[in-house]
């Protein structure tokens, strides 16, 4: 018999475009952090949000993990098909009173910056959301592998958040929980954009009685003016036909020593080289750069 794995990472993309740059190096940090810890790393496609997907991403989105050496280790999951399991969660968390009904509309909310802390719904004929109930005072801190000690004010800062929306969709943070904790999930790494989600997470953890994994916050990038790569125009998408010069750019925006990778082909030798390579001490500890310094970067320490 064999016993829980000591290691399993994920990559969960949204289908709201083809993988960027910054995606890449998601990607690649959290599949080498797998290896190196001679664990599993599964994709799961977050497709709970149809609006925002965009038709042929999610497939597009495999292609490219595969084209650049990352498939999945074991099959993909698709939170699209999932619904019962959050069903589920979303149930016990309503019959013991974690969550509630709330009738409020952005527009109730405006006047507390949509920090839901009570209900004061004008109209309570619409159909309801269902929240978590935060306790006052709630404040949830936790040690990131990167990027050190996180707290937050889950109460005053984020409010009563919602699991299911008004229009019967799940919130990502349901989702999110329910499936890590699903799948074995034991270390979360991801962009530093989901930093501030991560309390959250891990206040619904404790809420339904599950273990709450490692998290580990890699630095987002960002274009010249500031913004995430995926809200911007430089989201031009990597080459599936040229993984190699984008995966060096990303393997150095992650810290790491170009030497010993350089003219290494075809791709799959190269992550064969990358994970014997990889140095977790050398991943950088910030929350952001821009793609211009990660470039920089990758073009100064090439030379
Ligand atoms: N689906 C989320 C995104 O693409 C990531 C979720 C996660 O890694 O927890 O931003």
């Amino acid at each position: 018999m064999t016993g829980p794995l000591p290691y399993r990472g994920r990559f969960a993309p949204s289908p709201t475009g083809r993988l960027h740059f910054g995606s890449l190096v998601a990607a690649l940090g959290s599949w080498l952090l797998a290896r190196y810890h001679r664990g599993e790393w599964l994709v799961r496609v977050e497709d709970l949000d149809p609006p925002r997907e965009v038709p042929g991403a999610a497939q597009a989105q495999l292609a490219t993990l595969a084209a650049f050496g990352m498939p999945s280790d074991g099959p993909v999951v698709w939170q699209s098909q999932r619904h019962d399991l959050y069903a589920g969660a979303l149930a016990r968390l309503l019959a013991d009173g974690s969550a509630f009904q709330c009738h409020c509309s952005r527009g109730d909310l405006a006047a507390v910056n949509g920090i839901h802390r009570q209900c004061v719904a004008s109209d309570r004929s619409r159909p309801p959301a269902v929240r978590l109930r935060v306790a006052e005072g709630a404040r949830i801190g936790f040690d990131d592998g990167l990027q050190g000690r996180f707290e937050q004010d889950v109460d005053r800062d984020v409010g009563d958040f919602v699991l299911r929306r008004a229009d019967g969709h799940w919130a990502y943070q349901l989702a999110v929980v329910v499936d890590d904790h699903a799948q074995g999930i034991t270390d979360v790494v991801r962009g530093a954009d989901l930093l501030d989600s991560t309390p959250r997470q891990i206040l619904l953890q404790r809420m339904l009685g599950l273990p709450t994994p490692r998290y580990l916050h890699l630095p987002l990038i960002l274009d010249a003016q500031g913004q995430k790569l995926s809200k911007s125009m430089a989201a031009l998408p990597v080459d599936d036909d040229a993984p190699v010069p984008a995966l060096m750019a990303a393997w150095q925006a992650l810290g790491q020593d170009p030497a010993p990778m350089a003219g290494i082909l075809p791709v799959s030798g190269w992550m064969a080289a990358a994970s014997a390579h990889f140095r977790p001490e050398r991943l950088p500890k910030v929350t952001s750069m821009t793609f211009a310094a990660a470039h920089n970067n990758a073009a100064a320490s090439a030379v």
